[in-house]
C-alpha cells in the first residue's frame, strides 16, 4: 500500500490489487470494465461512491484507489470465454484518472480489445485518452466519449475540483473527431451553466446525451451555494431543451434520457 499527495488531490492511498474477473456484465453497455476501485477524480455528485459498501473502503470517496494490477492479464483470458459485444471503458471510475499515466491498465486493456475486434466506447473527462490515439485508430468500432457538465469553469471548480478542466475536455475531443475516431459529449448530470455548452461543442462531437442529476450527494453543496434552483426538474427540462435546440440546428444527434 503506497501513499502519495498528488498536485491537485488529496492524500491519496493506493493499493495494488489482483483481481478475480475484468469483464462484468453491465446494464448501459454488454460489459463494463473497471481497471481501478476509486476515482481520483473525487467528483461531488459521484454515484459510484456507493462502491463503497460493497468494497469496505472506509477512506472518503476519492482518497483511495485500488489498482487492479492483473486487469489485462484477466482480460486476455476473459475474452476467449465471452461472446463478443460492446465493452464499457469505464462505468464507476475514470478509466484515465491520473494514475493510468503510470499503470497503463486502460491501454493495455483496450489494445487487448481491438487486437481482438471487440467494440469499445470510452468514456472519461481526461484528456489523457489522447495518449491513446494510436491504438483507438485501429479498432474497427471505437467511440470516445466526455463528460462535459458545465460550461463555467468556475462551477466546475467547485463541483469537479479534481477533474480536468472543461477547455480541455472540449479540446481533447475535438483531436480525436479529427484523428478519425467518433465521439460524443455526456451532458450528464446537468450543472448550473450547461446550457451554454452547445457553443463548445459544435463541431467537435458526433452525438450528444443528456441527462439530469439524478442522485442527492451534492444537495448540500447546491444550499451551500444558493442554487436550489438549479437542481429543479424545471432547470434540467429547460437546458435539455435548449442543448436539443442547438443540436438540431448544428445538426448533431441529441438523446435526452429523462
Ligand atoms: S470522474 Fe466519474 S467516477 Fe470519477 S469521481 Fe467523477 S463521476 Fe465519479
Amino acid at each position: 500500500m503506497a501513499e502519495d499527495t498528488g498536485p491537485e488531490g488529496p492524500a491519496l492511498i493506493i493499493r495494488e490489487i489482483e483481481a478475480k474477473s475484468i469483464l462484468t456484465a453491465s446494464k448501459i453497455y454488454p460489459y463494463v470494465i473497471n481497471p481501478y476501485v476509486g476515482c481520483q477524480h473525487a467528483c461531488s455528485y459521484c454515484y459510484a461512491r456507493y462502491m463503497k459498501k460493497f468494497t469496505g473502503h472506509r477512506e472518503p470517496w476519492g482518497s483511495f484507489v485500488d489498482v487492479k494490477v492483473n486487469a489485462d492479464a484477466l482480460l486476455g483470458k476473459e475474452i476467449t470465454r465471452k461472446k463478443k459485444a460492446t465493452v464499457w471503458v469505464s462505468g464507476v471510475c475514470d478509466p484515465y484518472q491520473p494514475l493510468e499515466e503510470k499503470y497503463q491498465l486502460t491501454r493495455r486493456c483496450l489494445q487487448i480489445l481491438i487486437d481482438n475486434d471487440w467494440p469499445v466506447v470510452v468514456q472519461t473527462r481526461s484528456p489523457l485518452v489522447l495518449r491513446d490515439i494510436d491504438i483507438l485508430r485501429g479498432g474497427k468500432s471505437i467511440e470516445v466519449g466526455f463528460s462535459v457538465t458545465t460550461a463555467d469553469d468556475d462551477i466546475r471548480k467547485v463541483f469537479e475540483p479534481h477533474a480536468p478542466p472543461i477547455a480541455d475536455r472540449v479540446e481533447a475531443l475535438g483531436e480525436l473527431k479529427r484523428s478519425g475516431i467518433r465521439t460524443y459529449a455526456m451532458i450528464a448530470p446537468i450543472l448550473p451553466g450547461a446550457e451554454n455548452l452547445m457553443e463548445m461543442l459544435a463541431g467537435k462531437v458526433d452525438y450528444i446525451l443528456v441527462d439530469r442529476m439524478n442522485y442527492h450527494y451534492a444537495d448540500a453543496l447546491y444550499r451551500k451555494l444558493h442554487l436550489e434552483e438549479k437542481l429543479t426538474e424545471g432547470y434540467a427540462t429547460w437546458v435539455a431543451q435548449q442543448i436539443a435546440a442547438d443540436c438540431k440546428h448544428a445538426g448533431i444527434s441529441c438523446t435526452i434520457v429523462f
